[in-house]
């Protein structure tokens, strides 16, 4: 830290992204990638189509793709929001609606964003602890006075909140931003969109890194009221214009072409994720029951931090988090069966070895 940086950044704790080692070859179930590659058609429009016109300014309102997506989810251009990934826009909402000692409201462990983006923007933030069995209890979140945050389905445990339920949350929060995090929405759970259309304070927030295989590309929307989207745009336009390049436009518009693709694959990824929990269940594993592309699994016989390590040497990387309440646990992404079926191995032969 240099002497000059201003005191109110001097004690933020930075958000920790998950491993992307660049030494060797691991089996990635570490940060919710999709194991599979962009369609064959967002390839092209990437290779092809638009490298020669990377000497022009992009689009700063996406009007393409952002009309693709508003027709997909079957609501007009002013309510989509584009941006450089979803956390872009978590990041603006906190700056809009929840700074300087404006409260905020989310759960105690959820994606760990939240606080990062809470704490930069002076939210005088409260974390509203899960029940025991991980799950959100809505009615704690239900008449609070700040913006909400819930990412559902929930990360890391992969639990989901029922449409009504997040219905309940927005309804009794008329004069508070409530933010729905959909980032895991398309491996069962079940979407907001549509509430937008019933409520002014709600923003769906979804991206296209998990199940569009666009991680790398960085490329997230939400979809709200259009004053709300008007608010978003004013502190883009008030920041970076163009924060979204040319490349990530193009392969964005060509995926949306390409939605059975990626409906495919998602099918893919559920069958795999609901064939992993039960080998782990063999082991003892304790395995939430995910409507995600990843599991949150615990065993009676191994630590988590300790699983951890072993698979990393075994050149499998799952996710381990430290704090209290979910330490002996792992969050495994689900890679394709082939990877699965490795990383099933794997854990055997470390439970076999113990
Ligand atoms: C991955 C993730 C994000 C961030 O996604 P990007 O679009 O890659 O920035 C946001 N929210 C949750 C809950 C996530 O898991």
């Amino acid at each position: 830290m240099s002497k000059f940086l201003d005191e109110r950044y001097s004690s933020l704790a930075a958000y920790v992204p998950g491993e992307q080692p660049q030494d060797k070859k691991y089996i990635k179930l570490n940060t919710n990638e999709s194991p599979y590659p962009p369609s064959p058609e967002t390839l092209a429009a990437v290779n092809v189509g638009e490298t020669e016109n990377l000497r022009l300014y992009p689009d700063p309102d996406g009007r393409i793709l952002t009309k693709k997506i508003a027709d997909l989810y079957g609501v007009e251009s002013e309510n989509v929001f584009l941006a450089n990934g979803s956390d872009d826009i978590l990041n603006f909402a906190f700056m809009a609606y929840c700074a300087n000692g404006r409260k905020s409201y989310f759960a105690d462990i959820t994606y760990g964003f939240y606080s990062v983006f809470a704490n930069l923007h002076g939210s005088d933030y409260t974390e509203i602890p899960l029940e025991k069995d991980f799950s959100i209890d809505a009615d704690k979140f239900c008449g609070v006075d700040g913006g909400v945050f819930i990412a559902n389905p929930n990360a890391p445990t992969g639990l989901a909140l029922s449409l009504e339920e997040v219905e309940k949350i927005i309804k009794s929060n008329p004069e508070n931003v409530v933010v729905i995090d959909e980032a895991y929405v398309d491996f069962g759970g079940e979407s907001a969109v549509n509430l937008t259309k019933k409520y002014d304070n709600l923003l769906v927030v979804q991206t296209f890194s998990k199940s569009r295989s666009m991680a790398g590309a960085r490329l997230g929307f939400a979809v709200g009221s259009k004053e709300i989207i008007g608010d978003l745009h004013k502190l883009r336009y008030s920041t970076n214009p163009y924060n979204i390049n040319r490349l990530t436009l193009a392969a964005g518009s060509a995926c949306i072409d390409s939605q059975n693709y990626y409906d495919e694959n998602c099918k893919k990824i559920m069958a795999t994720r609901e064939f992993t929990k039960t080998e782990l269940q063999k082991f003892g594993f304790s395995v939430l029951p995910s409507k995600a592309n990843f599991i949150f699994a615990q065993s009676p016989l191994i630590d988590g931090g300790e699983l951890y390590l072993k698979l990393k040497e075994k050149g499998v990387l799952i996710r381990h988090f430290t704090s209290e309440r979910i330490k002996n646990f792992n969050r495994i992404t689900i890679g394709t069966p082939e990877e699965m079926q490795i990383f099933i191995e794997k854990v055997k032969e470390i439970m076999e070895e113990n």
